[in-house]
């Protein structure tokens, strides 16, 4: 995982985490509310149900005092109430029993008899004298109707009254009217009777304004207020609202916060003179506990949920810090803290995928190997480690360097020109120099340098940093150069010998050397009268191998004598097949390397091949270089007439293209002279014309010492006939046929002989 994707992965989960919190807030918060509203819900209910019940029981009672005063009503007759001395003394007799503040009947005229309570009777005495709030009730019972006085206070016991009124009815007539007042604080006993929602809150009885009627000995609430809306009932702000909503005597459901806790409230309309109930539910004291809890709880969830991110985000960085060491040691070189290769073939892939013009340098330390076996390794590495130094300094943008082993270091420079690649690794090497002499001023150590540039705009890494190192190999050899550009040709080159010299010999042990034949022509008559064996090396895929790639290499590592030999064999075995097909053989030269010649058992070795093949010695003319002659001509016309008496031909073969003289012709016991391709160019070229005259005195020379001669690279009629016309005796080139396979060869040439 590479530190892109971890970061990215830490993002997911963060993401993830932040959501998970998220929407674990959301569901705490969720419950919180619902639990409440559900806790509010079913205590609204409780409280609905509740007032409901004393709303009965207030009605119950004023029902039951209707009654009471109907009961006595029913007793009333014309008599009764016409003899006003008992009638009166009744009333009072009625009114301690009922219980009433006062009892009162009034007849058609509205004067009546009046009993109240510790006050005695009055027995004349106009309902008008009667507190205001009582004359509709006593009114509307004139007119038949029953009905609850408002409250009001009484003049004569402190407290406050309500009063009823009834129709009285006296053989199916109108008679009077029977009236009955009661202190409001009958209700206490309704009120304060009962445990209120069993136990868990409490009621009070209030007017339209607010005002308390009856007060619970239960409230929670301490002050001696007169109005609800002086409490902390309401908030301040509501109540304008809820005075409103109370004359319109709607019920109104809410709480309040008193000494810390949240008390759930229910004013309740009573039916009856705009009064209403106000129903405390004292029960959130213990259900409030619950809160506490839940949001505890969300906030542990929470706090949960932050840990796991923590040590997420802790693991994501502990991982990333492990991947980053990581990334660290597989592309940085621990020595010097450079990068290294890998990283190195990485960034340069990179680059040479966006197509960027760019070099390659190999940088390496002359006998690196012995700085540190003399030196010691310690001062090795501190070199190394300034070698890295001065590269940080010098790499430019977008550059980048890195160390592979020991002291080889590669550097990517965004340059293709080579004068600027020179210019700038001179100037790196010299820095590193200028630096490490300090340290033994006794040593100058000594860089060199291989580049590559990718100028063919080349997207592959590994071509590229094969070029390096072979340029720097290249470096390394040359003393003169310490900065090698990479070259192509060159490298062909070398790849070619380098193949062919660990191909050889498996390319003649599985006869990848074939011998190709060139016949060689009488300029006179025009017939065959030899061939020349040439090598050819045709490799296992087809493709062939010219022997000029081949021969000079196989001359220096000394292979070229196992091929001549080869060849030789091959021109015997072919002349063999010749004869015993009963065709005329043709004599076949064979190309004879220096070395050959300085072998001991070299005669030894040709003449027991044409015993072998039963041949006679002169079909085959042994080819040497004039430079053989060079130097010691005693010893090789030794070599040549002990051949010879072997019965070889021997032919100097090249004439003209080296050092020759003319003095080798007299001096050497050659059976041939092979005129080397370059006489011919430059005598059918014809501005030389003292080149002709050299070429003719040579063949006058040959023919008076009894030479025969061949003219190398007759390639046209032309050529033919100034050959012919100088007197040489034989042609060879291209004019007749180019070298080819043997059973070609055999093919055109042995066919027609026979
Ligand atoms: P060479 O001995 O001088 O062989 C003649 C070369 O000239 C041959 O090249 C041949 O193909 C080429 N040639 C022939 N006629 C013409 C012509 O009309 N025009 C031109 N331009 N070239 C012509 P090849 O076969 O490539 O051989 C090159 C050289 O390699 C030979 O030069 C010879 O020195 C050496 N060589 C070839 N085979 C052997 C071998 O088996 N052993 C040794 N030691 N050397 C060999
Ligand atoms: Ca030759
Ligand atoms: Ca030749």
């Amino acid at each position: 995982m590479n530190e892109k994707m971890t970061r990215l992965q830490i993002k997911k989960m963060v993401k993830l985490i932040i959501g998970v919190v998220f929407i674990m807030v959301i569901i705490t918060g969720f419950l919180i509310y619902s639990l409440s509203q559900t806790m509010n819900d079913s205590a609204r209910k409780q409280m609905t149900i509740e007032t409901e019940e004393y709303k009965n029981r207030i009605n119950k009672q004023i029902e039951s005092d209707f009654q009471s005063l109907d009961t006595l009503a029913s007793f009333f007759t014309s008599e009764m109430i016409e003899d006003r001395d008992s009638f009166a003394r009744r009333l009072d007799t009625s009114n301690k029993q009922n219980n009433f503040r006062t009892m009162a009947f009034f007849y058609g005229n509205g004067s009546g008899i009046v009993s109240t309570l510790g006050l005695g009777v009055k027995k004349n005495m106009s309902y008008k004298d009667l507190n205001e709030a009582v004359h509709p009730v006593i009114e509307k019972a004139f007119e038949g109707e029953k009905s609850v006085s408002r409250l009001f206070k009484s003049d004569a016991i402190d407290g406050r009254v309500f009063a009823y009124a009834i129709p009285v009815y006296i053989d199916g007539e109108l008679s009077g009217v029977l009236m009955a007042s009661d202190q409001i604080e009958i209700f206490s006993d309704i009120i304060n009777g009962n445990t209120v929602l069993g136990g868990n809150g409490y009621l009070h009885m209030v007017g339209t304004e607010g005002n308390f009627l009856v007060r619970s000995q239960n409230s929670v609430v301490k002050e001696k207020i007169s109005n609800i809306f002086d409490g902390p009932y309401f908030d301040p702000d509501e109540v304008d609202v809820l005075k409103q909503e109370m004359k319109d005597q709607k019920k109104v459901f809410s709480s309040f916060m008193y000494e810390g806790e949240r008390y759930q409230v229910l004013l309740d309309p009573v039916g009856l003179n705009g009064w209403y109930l106000l129903c405390v539910d004292t029960l959130q004291d213990s259900n409030s506990s619950i809160y506490p809890v839940l949001g505890i709880m969300g906030v542990a969830l929470v706090g949960v949920a932050l840990i796991i991110l923590f040590l997420l985000i802790y693991g994501f960085r502990m991982v990333q810090r492990n991947n980053r060491e990581l990334w660290h040691r597989a592309y940085h070189d621990s020595l010097t803290g450079a990068k290294n290769l890998p990283y190195f073939n990485q960034e340069l892939a990179k680059r040479l995928m966006e197509g960027r013009k760019l070099s390659v340098a190999a940088l390496n330390i002359h006998q690196f190997k012995f700085i540190n076996e003399i030196f010691g390794r310690e001062y090795g590495d501190t070199l190394l480690r300034e070698v890295k130094e001065v590269l940080d300094q010098k790499m430019r943008e977008g550059e980048f360097f890195a160390r592979d082993k020991a002291d080889l270091f590669y550097l990517c420079l965004l340059d293709t020109d080579r004068e600027q690649i020179l210019t700038r690794l001179q100037d790196i090497m010299s820095a590193i120099v200028n630096i490490s002499s300090h340290h033994h001023n006794n040593y100058q150590i000594l860089l060199y340098c291989g580049v590559a540039s990718n100028e063919e705009n080349n997207k592959d890494v590994t071509p590229l940093m094969t070029h390096v190192m072979f340029a720097l190999t290249t470096a390394k050899g040359s003393y003169q150069n310490n900065v090698w550009f990479y070259d192509s040709d060159l490298h062909e080159k070398e790849k070619k010998e380098n193949y062919v010299e660990s191909h050889m010999h498996q390319a003649l042990r599985d006869g990848e050397f074939q011998f190709y034949l060139q016949p060689k022509v009488d300029l006179r008559t025009g017939q065959l009268k030899g061939a020349e064996a040439l090598v050819r090396w045709v490799k296992a895929d087809g493709s062939m191998i010219y022997p000029d790639e081949f021969i000079p290499l196989f001359e220096q590592n000394g292979f070229c004598t196992k091929l001549d030999r080869y060849m030789v064999e091959c021109a015997c075995r072919q002349i063999r097949q010749w004869m015993n097909e009963g065709t005329e053989p043709v004599g076949i030269s064979v190309n004879q390397s220096k070395l050959l010649f300085y072998e001991n058992d070299y005669i030894t070795t040709l003449t027991n091949l044409i015993q072998k093949y039963d041949i006679p010695g002169n079909l085959i003319t042994l080819e040497i270089l004039e430079g053989l002659a060079a130097d010691h001509v005693d010893e090789l016309n030794h070599k040549i007439s002990l051949l010879q008496e072997q019965g070889f031909r021997i032919s100097m073969d090249d004439f003209g293209s080296g050092y020759s003289s003319l003095n080798i012709l007299g001096n050497l016991h050659i059976d041939e002279l092979k005129l080397d391709r370059g006489f011919l160019m430059e005598v059918s070229d014809g501005r030389d014309a003292r080149a002709r005259i050299i070429m003719e005195q040579i063949v006058q020379l040959t023919r008076r010492l009894q030479i025969s001669t061949v003219v190398e690279g007759v390639e046209t009629e032309e050529n033919e006939k100034l050959c012919s016309d100088m007197g040489c005796d034989l042609g060879q080139g291209y004019y007749y046929s180019r070298p080819i396979p043997r059973e070609e060869f055999n093919r055109k040439y042995m066919e027609q002989v026979q």
